[in-house]
């Protein structure tokens, strides 16, 4: 069997209308490399046809291996186990709605035949997206990179090349609750970015909606900060230093006569103040103690039901 210099792995759940312009884009841009490449298609549960046009693509091309999952796993999950069946010498993330152009990827290639084992893809610009959308993604950007302890850089999606060593390293890393980037980040080796101008969706929706962000923004600062759960002492420091300075203060007041802290107002405030903040606080251990509990269950990250021929 011929080496594979270049894996490119596409997750797509509910895709069809972009399949083919995708497969077809891709071609076009691989095939000027003069090397040996393979697409990757994950299908990650579509329920709209994908399905069989990902096994259509795959048997009448020799580049084209689909993994199908049995139902929806989760694009990280999808991209997961585009890293367990790659072959090649490196692996580039992209996703297959064409918003990462195909054509950036000879950039990404340029850049790990320089020496780099991780070129990753940073949005200079993003076209058709909603404001909601642009906000959101640069808040959580910034969150994401002042509470954690590794470097994650900002604007940066899962459009990357990685290079066979560290694909190795990531598919070693089983954590159930997966934010890829941060882990690819965290690795090391010699990393950098190249820009590029993010383009709006081909065709379709987009497939993250706000729940699906959410979560990912919950395991990205789970799964890299313990930051949330010093909150709680903070906060309980605060109250704590609070509540010494008011009772001598409360109690000089009353002894001077003044009737300034009587009544159920104030005492109903700090009582539902502080009932919030313990429940918020127990909320967030909460998080922490669910992921836990799903690591002690050990379950497989995803089931395949039809894993590629070769
Ligand atoms: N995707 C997936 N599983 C999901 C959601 C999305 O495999 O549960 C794929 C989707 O088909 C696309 C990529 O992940 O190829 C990125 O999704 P999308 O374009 O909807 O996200 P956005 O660009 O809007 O953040
Ligand atoms: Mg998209």
């Amino acid at each position: 069997m011929t080496k594979i210099t270049y894996s490119i792995i596409a997750p797509i759940y509910n895709e069809i209308e972009i399949i083919d312009e995708f497969c077809k884009r891709i071609k076009m841009v691989m095939d000027t490399t003069s090397e040996a490449w393979e697409l990757i298609l994950v299908n990650d549960g579509s329920t709209d046809g994908s399905t069989e046009r990902i096994r259509e693509l795959a048997s009448s091309s020799e580049q084209i291996r689909a993994v199908i999952f049995a139902r929806n796993f989760g694009h990280q999950i999808a991209v997961t186990a585009g890293l367990d069946y790659a072959r090649g010498e490196s692996v580039t993330i992209i996703d297959a709605d064409l918003q990462d152009p195909p054509e950036v990827v000879l950039d990404l290639i340029e850049k790990w035949k320089e020496g780099y084992q991780v070129v990753y893809a940073v949005r200079s610009e993003r076209e058709g997206e909603s404001w909601f959308k642009k906000f959101t993604a640069s808040l959580f950007y910034r969150i994401i990179y002042k509470i954690t302890d590794v470097e994650i850089p900002l604007d940066t999606g899962d459009f990357r090349l990685l290079d066979r060593k560290v694909v190795d390293v990531m598919n070693s890393m089983r954590e159930k609750h997966r934010f890829l980037r941060g882990m690819s980040s965290w690795i090391g080796y010699k990393q950098i970015g190249v820009e590029y101008k993010r383009a709006a969706r081909f065709a379709g929706e987009t497939k993250y909606p706000f729940k699906k962000m959410l979560k990912l923004a919950l395991n990205a600062i789970t799964g890299f900060s313990y930051f949330p759960l010093q909150v709680a002492s903070y906060f309980g420091f605060a109250s704590a230093g609070l509540a010494i300075i008011a009772i001598p203060v409360v109690a000089i007041m009353r002894m001077t006569g003044s009737h300034f802290f009587e009544g159920q107002t104030t005492t109903l405030i700090s009582v539902l103040f502080l009932g919030g903040v313990q429940l918020i606080s127990l909320g967030i251990l909460g998080e922490y103690i669910g992921r836990l509990y799903d690591e002690a269950k050990g379950r497989p990250l995803y089931i395949v039901s039809e894993a590629p021929e070769d």
